[in-house]
């Protein structure tokens, strides 16, 4: 971390503006190979959106999943969003890349104190494997992984209606209660990039549904947030269509030569409540060109126990989480 004479004011960065950030999508993420044992590329890609906004995407190679993370950085500390799906640093260096890009980030912006959050979309274990590598990082708080303390953390006391704010420091988070393909989901809006991040309610994939009446209720309330606030993209946190409309890859497939973008619209968006409609709260498997709905996770779909790994991945990292609980308390 870089220190600064304590007489030195440090330079404050204005996020407040009246026009979206400029951004940088130009890039081709890493969609994995042929064969995962000769894969080349990085275990991490880092793509810098602005210099303030990093987007993350996990090596195919290294899990199947490769969900996208996301770095926001504010005046005063910066939000991980997501660690990945992969727990051991040594293939998937996530504290590490982020460290870089925090040390990077202070050496231009230099500050006395400056804070990490390690947020999650929500609680699924491709979302939070590498949680444990942030346990003894100084300066750093993680979010719990319960919806009690997800609720806690943001300060939601009518969830899943009310929409929260966080602020980074200048740059003032909306977080909004997006429940249905996992219970403690937050989708959380920029107004700096005025990018939406969606995690895996919305992305251009298989929509997974648990809980359809909360599913629907979350979609209506970021159709009605995206009526009220300039949206310049929706991202979510996977990729799994192909630009065939209609057609995804084979779950569990390490080879994507053929992905759309994983920007998405808010015509997009809409497209789910009219595909809601159709549907009719029918359980099964529903294909609409931009994305899958399935109403209902067939048997065995995720491996015998989905439920269990999360439970053997709490009781594994119990000890660090509470150590870390209070070392920042
Ligand atoms: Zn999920
Ligand atoms: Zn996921």
């Amino acid at each position: 971390m870089t220190l600064i004479d304590s007489g030195q004011k440090p330079q404050a960065i204005h996020f407040a503006l009246d026009h979206p950030a400029s951004g940088n999508l130009a890039v081709e993420w890493i969609h994995g190979s042929i064969s995962s044992k000769h894969n080349q590329d990085p275990d991490i890609q880092v793509h810098a959106y602005n210099e303030h906004t990093y987007i993350l995407r996990q090596n195919m190679a290294v899990h199947a999943e490769a969900p996208f993370m996301y770095l926001l950085f504010g005046n005063d500390r910066a939000m991980l969003l997501d660690t990945g799906a992969t727990e051991f640093a040594e293939f998937f260096p996530l504290r590490k890349t982020v460290d870089q890009l925090i040390d990077r980030w202070l050496a231009q912006y230099p500050r006395p104190v400056y804070s990490l959050v390690v947020a999650h979309t929500h609680l699924h274990l491709d979302h939070i494997e590498a949680d444990s590598q942030f346990f003894d990082r100084p300066d750093t708080e993680i979010v719990g992984l319960s919806l009690s303390e997800t609720q806690e953390f943001y300060g939601f006391t009518h969830w899943p209606e009310e929409r929260v704010e966080f602020d980074l420091g200048g740059r003032v988070l909306q977080v909004i209660a997006t429940p249905g393909h996992e219970e403690a989901e937050v989708s959380i809006y920029d107004p700096y990039t005025q990018i939406l991040v969606t995690g895996d309610i919305f992305y251009p994939g298989r929509l997974y549904v648990r809980d359809w009446p909360a599913f629907t209720e979350s979609i209506d309330r970021l159709i009605s947030f995206a009526e009220t606030y300039p949206i310049t993209h929706i991202m979510g946190c996977h990729i799994e269509m192909t630009r065939t409309p209609g057609r995804d890859y084979k779950i569990r497939t390490t080879y994507q030569p053929d992905e759309p973008p994983l920007q998405m619209t808010v015509a997009q968006l809409k497209a789910v409540r009219d595909a809601i409609e159709t549907i009719n709260a029918r359980s099964g498997v529903h294909v609409f060109n931009d994305f899958i709905i399935y109403n209902g996770i067939p048997e065995g779909y995720f491996g015998d126990d989905p439920d269990g790994a999360l439970v053997a991945y709490l009781a594994r990292n119990q000890e660090g989480y509470r150590r870390h609980k209070k070392q920042v308390g």
